[in-house]
Parts: C-alpha cells; structure tokens; sequence
C-alpha cells in the first residue's frame, strides 16, 4: 500500500509540458480527489495468479455529482477467439461517452447521459458504465473502489455471439493528474475460452476535453450543405436541441469530429517506442504533408511529428495521438480511429495502427509473387468481419479505415523494394492522419484521373484509395513532405480548421463518396464509387487493362504493358561476370522466375491495378444506379457497354494473350541469352550447359502454363462472385446496337458457362471456381431461367459423378451438388 501524491504531481509537471491544447483554466472550487491509494492486489486469470491493482478514491461531492464528464475508452491489445481461430487485434480509440455519477445507498454509478441517445425528454434510459462500491462517505466527500474494467466493454470481446461467460476483470494500472482531473486506468477482461482484451479506460471532465465555444459543424445534409458536398467523420447519432428555436424539441443528427487546438498550436502526433528509427523520417514526413494545406492558408503548421511516445506513457493516453507500429508481418491491414466527444465532435485522441508489412509489401511481394488470395488478404478481410460485428456502448467501432497494403503493390517495387516501402509507408500515413483529422474517404478522387494525360491530376484526394503507380504523385520526393495541392483536400481542410475561408465562390465542388456510399445497394449501386480504381471511367480503364496483355504498346498513365514490363524483367539480371558457380545461376533463375509470375500477377490476378480486382468491380456498370449517381455528362449507354465488354472479355480471355506470350518467350532467351555470358555457365561441358538451357526453358513454359491456369482462374472467380444477385442493385437492362437487352440474362448465362467442367480452350475448370459460381448463381433461385440452369446442372453433376474416377473428384462434385440442393 502507498499513497501517490508525490508520484502524482511529477506527472502533472510533465503534462503541463506536453500541453495538448485541450484543457481550459476552469477549476471547479473543490478538488476533485482529495486522497488516492493504489493497493497490490492479485486476479486469478486464465494463465494462472497474476498482479493487480486495486483503487481507493475518496472524490468531493460538489466536483463530482451534477458536473458532465467525458468516459472514454481504448483497446490496447485483444486476442479474440471465434471459431477456434485467434485473432489479434489492437490499437482502436473506442469513443468518448458524455456520462454523469450518480449516488446509491452502497455503489456510486457512472452512466451515459441518456438524453443523448433518446429524443423523449422524460424517459432516457442510461447505459451503466461503471459501478463503483462504496467504501464509505461523509456530508462532502465519496470514497470509492475501482478494480475492474467497464461492462460497456464487454461488448467489444463479445460481439454478437454473447454466449462464453465472462472470467475475470481487473485493474492493471492507475493514475490520476490532477490540473486536467484525468483518470486513467489500464483495465483487463478475460472471458472463459481465453479471450482477452486490455484497455486504457478515462474519465475527466467534459470540459476538461471541450474547449470553451467549440462549434459543432453539422454532418447532416439536409442542416449544412457543407456536409452534402465534403465527406466528414463524425462519432455518430445524437439528440440535440433544435438549433430551430420555433419548432423547438431534440432533433437527430451527426456532428463533424475534428481537433480544437489552442491558435497557433499544432496537433501532435508520436509513435510507439518500436518503431525502427530508420523510418521516422518517412513516417514525419507522410504526417507533415498536411502542413502543405495550413502553408498554402498561410497560418501556423496544421500537424507535428513528435517523435517517439515518451516512456512512460500508455497507448490510449486522451493527451497523445499515437501511432501504434505493429512488427507483425502479413497483418495486411493499417486503420485509424478516433475518439470524440459526441455533441461537439471535439477529438480527445486518435490511434493509426500501422503493421511492418507495409514495409515489407514490396520485397514480400516478390518474395511470394503470388497468383491467388495471399495470407494479408485473408486477414484483413477477417479483421474486416471483426469490426463489423463490434459495437461498444451500442455503437459501431470508430475505425474509419481499413487500407489493405497488398492492394497496393506496384511493378515499381521490382527495382528497389526498400524505397518503394518507405513510399508506400509515407503515403498510408498521409492517408491515416488524413482519418485522424476528421476525413472520410473519398473514393471519387480519382476520377479526376485522366489515363490519356498520364501522371498530371492523379487525384483529388488522398483520402481515395489510390493505385500506387499514380499515388507516388502526392509527393514531390521520396525524402520530403512536399507535394502538389490536392483541391478536395485543400477545400475539406479549410473547412475543419479555417471556418472554410478558403473556400471560393469559383472553386470546383468536386465529387465525393465515402464507405457507406460504396458498399450501398439500397436503390441501386453507385458505379462510381469504386475502392482502389483510378480514372474518370473505371469501365474504360478495365477494358484498358485487357489492352495491356495484347498490346505492347498500350499504357495507363505510368503503368506499362505486360509485354514491355516482362520484357524488362531480364534488365534486373545482375552483371554477368558476378556469377561464378552453378549454386548462383540458379539462384538467379529462380529469382527470374519469380519476377515473371509477379510482374504477369500484377497484371491479372493480384494488386488494385489487377484485372481480377477491376473487373470485379466493373460488374457494378451492368447494375441498376442509384438515382442521381450517374453524371448527366457522361453517357450511360456506352457506360454500361463497356462494362458489359468488360464481361465479354474477361470470359474470352483464359490465356495470355499472343503479345505477352511472345514476350514471355522473349524473356526467357534473354536469360539464357544472359547465363551464356557468365563465368559459372562457362566452366561447364557441352552436355551439361545443353541439359541446363534445356530444362531452363521447358520451366519457363511450365511456369506460362501456371499463370495461365491461376490467373486467369483467380480473375474469372472474382467475377462470379461480383455477379451476387443483390436485391436492391439488380442487374440491369441495356440497349446494344437499338436492341433492348435483359442484363441479368446475360449474367445467369454467364454463370451458367462458369459452371461447365472444361474451359473453351479445353483447359480444366477448378471446382473451386465452379462452386463460387454457383453460389452466385443459387442467390436467383425462384427466377425461371435460374431454376431451369440449375436443374440443367444438377444433371450435369449427376453425370459427372457417375463417370468420376476418383473419390476425391466424386467428393467435390458431390458437395457441388449438395449446394444445389440444398
Ligand atoms: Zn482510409
């Protein structure tokens, strides 16, 4: 047992200095803590004893009952299990929670301010954040009990399967600093099959976080225009007053979240202790290149790097926006999050979780030169299901992003790894603190992107997920900050940190679209609004895409043809004169080969820059639009016709085309043009350099026959499952030619060919991709055409099985048919 002041007002000294800009001069008369001892105490948890604390805290009654606070939670670290699988999660600030004490006869209560969350004025049920024992009390004075984490908490291990008891809930840590009355306590639970979270829990008052006159800017359409027209954050629904006094009443809305720095302070960002020093600058730099905005407003510099966190502060700390660097390899995913008081969206603190494989995507990359869905895809799309299904305190999680670092991968990685992940690194950061600041994505920037004009506007907004090839452009240099004005950017940050001065009456209003605009089909899907795309016309840059496999002489901005860039790949053979053994010149044909199924990979089947992505997403064109989507500029005819070639082509294409097929060949001689030259294949006799060149080639053609099967498999699955029958887009009708056409005909027979055994090249189709076939297809049942394709083959399959001849083939074919009828 020992009492804490004396800790306690050293920590004060230190956050004096540190100074976040947030707390205003407001004491409340009485101190709010008069005395605070820390206990040792020890939790039975999962893994055994393990030390705790518990908090004594003797609280003044007048600072404490009838004054708002802010409750605010974050996730430092989870290991989740859900079907038998764990998954690790950390760093998301959970929000921000206005809450009031109340007194009981034997607990103190900390609650949500109900009022809120309901529009009645009367009937405003709380949620129960904590309840605190009661030790003892006197007429002015409460004392207090806190040794486990918040039930509102729970709900983050949980998720919607609240099924496995809960274990165990303990304190770690504790502190209190006194001039900003901030609690912060470290916090556990552990539930009964292992899992486990650890939070940073707070509790301070409102106004210790809300600066005085802080303006709430309406997210609200149909209240400001502002938020029609630029895509904002904010921490969700809440009932205010009317700011119509003649009608009067609470009213539901959403308030923009954004920072309330102190005039001419920054907002300061560090990062966590393991960060490599070698990429501090990138990371500065991809942090300060939002002082391009504040410089070109002439006002003080908007953001600063701080460097590393100090040591003894906690990730989830209210007074430290904090990077969060995770050594984890193929954790594919970075995200940001925020907390903010809701009424305001004043932002008490953010976390940007950046996994080392953003580093590491280029030489992992070249490493796997994979063909199909890699391990960073699979978990993110995991991580994607767990936020889904989080809520905390009844909301979603606030994570505002989930940009996935294998999209991003670039033939520009093939020369030097290492600078393309620095790049990349610095550009997810821009991208991050861009979420931080209070952005919503904008995946309509870029539109802007003119593929004739190559390399001039990439895009609007760095808030786009953008093609690495185009996205370099955000910056001048590798080693500098700097780079051009992006206009939606320029525009949305003078918004939330100039009163929108620098908003002209002449400036362009610029299209814009966030997540939700994305993934809605409610009414019909925006074609538009497309994640990763680049260009005006998403169709015509796919249709572009199959023009570089057939042509060498095509390109899109800075991206090649396949023929041309296989035919470099010969260009990275290290000089001839350094091999000298065997051991080294087949090294260097391994390596060779791994760069031709990378670089051909890139093309058709992997990054966001991939047929197989773009063509998936081209299928949105043959859907029915959201109205007023679709520019009354552009023509939706040819629009959709060329999503509809999009189709065409990618169901007519099974193989390389001849221009890149040659230039496989080509390649190939150039490397054993290259090995003749060196001084290991000389040294060896006629008959072995015969039998090396020999194999050398006939690996070659086996590693096209690879591609050409994986590949194009990979593009042509992801097509079927972009043709999900969805009820609110259907699929919708075009006119080719003056002839009306029924697009879901067209797409149900395609589906039907998807799920014949051979391919028109005679090649095999997988099961694998005839099973994601007809899961699509099955989603039309009840329409006669799909009823009559699917009896059609369940024939088929019936027949396969009979002539099947082996079991795992019957058994494959046997699930297949299981599906149909099902
Ligand atoms: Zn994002």
């Amino acid at each position: 047992m020992k009492n804490r002041k004396v800790v306690l007002f050293l920590l004060v000294s230190l956050v004096g200095l540190s100074g976040l800009g947030c707390a205003r001069k407001n004491e409340s008369p009485t101190p709010l803590v008069s005395d605070l001892v820390e206990k040792n105490v020890s939790v039975n948890t999962f893994s055994g004893n393990q030390n705790a604390v518990s908090l004594e805290v003797t609280l003044a009654k007048s600072a404490l009952l009838g004054r708002e606070f802010l409750y605010g939670g974050s996730l430092q670290f989870s290991s989740l299990k859900e079907d038998n699988e764990t998954t690790a999660l950390m760093a998301i600030a959970l929000g921000q929670f206005p809450a009031r004490f109340r007194l009981n006869p034997n607990s103190l209560l900390l609650e949500t301010d109900g009022s809120l969350a309901f529009e009645s004025d009367v009937n405003q049920p709380s949620r129960l954040i904590h309840e605190f024992p009661l030790l003892r009390q006197t007429a002015d004075t409460v004392t207090i009990a806190i040794n486990s984490a918040s039930p509102l908490l729970d709900t983050f291990l949980w998720g919607e399967n609240q099924t496995v008891p809960k274990r165990a809930s303990w304190l770690r840590s504790s502190q209190f600093v006194e001039g900003s009355e901030l609690f912060l306590l470290e916090s556990s639970v552990e539930l009964a099959d292992g899992s486990l979270a650890e939070f940073m829990e707070t509790i301070q008052p409102r106004e210790k976080i809300v600066p005085k006159g802080a303006q709430a800017l309406l997210n609200d359409k149909e209240l400001n225009p502002l938020a029609e027209r630029f895509r904002f954050l904010d921490p969700g629904k809440v009932f205010i007053a009317n700011p119509d006094k003649s009608v009067g009443g609470k009213i539901a809305t959403k308030v923009a979240q954004r920072f309330f720095p102190a005039p001419g302070e920054p907002i300061r960002f560090w990062i966590t202790r393991n960060a490599p020093e070698k990429y501090l600058n990138d990371v500065k730099n991809g942090i300060e290149a939002w002082n391009r905005y504040s410089k070109a407003m002439e006002r003080s510099d908007l953001v600063r790097f701080e460097g590393y966190l100090p040591e003894n502060v906690k990730v989830g700390d209210p007074r430290y926006n904090i990077l969060v660097w995770d050594t984890v390899q193929d954790a594919g995913a970075a995200y940001a999050s925020s907390s903010a008081d809701p009424i305001t969206g004043v932002i008490s603190h953010t976390l940007v979780y950046i996994p080392l494989a953003w580093i590491n995507e280029g030489h992992a990359f070249w490493e796997r030169a994979q063909l199909t869905e890699s391990k960073g895809e699979k978990r993110s799309q995991k991580l994607a299901a767990l936020f889904r299904s989080r809520t905390v305190g009844g909301r979603a999680l606030p994570v505002h992003c989930l940009d996935r670092s294998h999209m991003h991968v670039d033939l520009q990685s093939r020369k030097s790894p290492e600078e393309f992940g620095r790049s990349l690194l610095k550009g997810v950061v821009f991208h991050e603190i861009g979420h931080s600041l209070g952005l919503a994505h904008n995946f309509k920037g870029s539109l802007a992107f003119d593929p004739e004009q190559g390399g001039k506007t990439t895009t609007t907004s760095v808030m786009d997920y953008n093609q690495y090839h185009e996205e370099a452009g955000t910056f001048a240099r590798l080693d500098t900050a700097d780079g051009p004005i992006l206009e939606y950017d320029r525009q949305i940050i003078s918004v939330l940190y100039n009163e929108g001065k620098d908003l002209k009456k002449e400036d362009p209003e610029l299209p814009a679209c966030d997540d939700e605009e994305a993934d809605s089909e409610e009414g019909g899907v925006d074609p538009l609004c497309v994640r990763y795309d680049i260009g005006k016309n998403p169709a015509e840059r796919t249709l572009l895409g199959f023009a570089l496999l057939s042509d060498s002489n095509q390109n899109v901005g800075r991206l090649a043809s396949l023929p041309s860039s296989l035919a470099r790949v010969a260009e990275l053979l290290p000089e001839a004169d350094s091999i000298k053994d065997k051991e080294a010149l087949e090294e260097q044909f391994k390596a060779w080969k791994k760069t031709m199924r990378g670089t051909a990979s890139i093309y058709i089947s992997s990054s966001a820059s991939s047929l197989a992505y773009l063509s998936s997403q081209a299928m949105r064109g043959l859907r029915v639009f959201k109205e007023g989507v679709f520019p009354e500029s552009s023509d939706e005819v040819s629009f959709r016709e060329q999503s509809l070639q999009v189709l065409e082509n990618a169901l007519s294409t099974e193989s390389l085309p001849a221009a890149s097929a040659e230039a496989w060949q080509k390649s190939t001689d150039a490397f054993v043009g290259w090995a003749m030259g060196t001084v290991a294949f000389n040294g060896l006799d006629e008959a072995a350099k015969t039998e090396l060149t020999d194999l050398w080639k006939k690996e070659a053609n086996e590693l096209l026959a690879t591609v050409n099967e994986i590949a194009f498999t990979r593009l042509r699955t992801r097509i079927w499952e972009a043709l999900k029958h969805s009820e609110g887009a259907p699929f919708s009708f075009h006119q080719r030619q003056g002839e009306a056409m029924d697009l879901e005909a067209v797409v149900l027979n395609a589906l039907r060919e998807a799920l014949k055994p051979t391919l028109k090249n005679e090649g095999k189709r997988s099961n694998e991709e005839r099973k994601t076939a007809l899961e699509s297809l099955i989603g039309y049942k009840g329409i006669e055409q799909a009823d009559r394709i699917l009896s059609e083959i369940g024939d088929q399959l019936a027949q396969e099985i009979r002539e099947a001849k082996d079991a795992s083939l019957r058994q494959e074919l046997r699930s297949l048919l299981n599906l149909i009828k099902k």
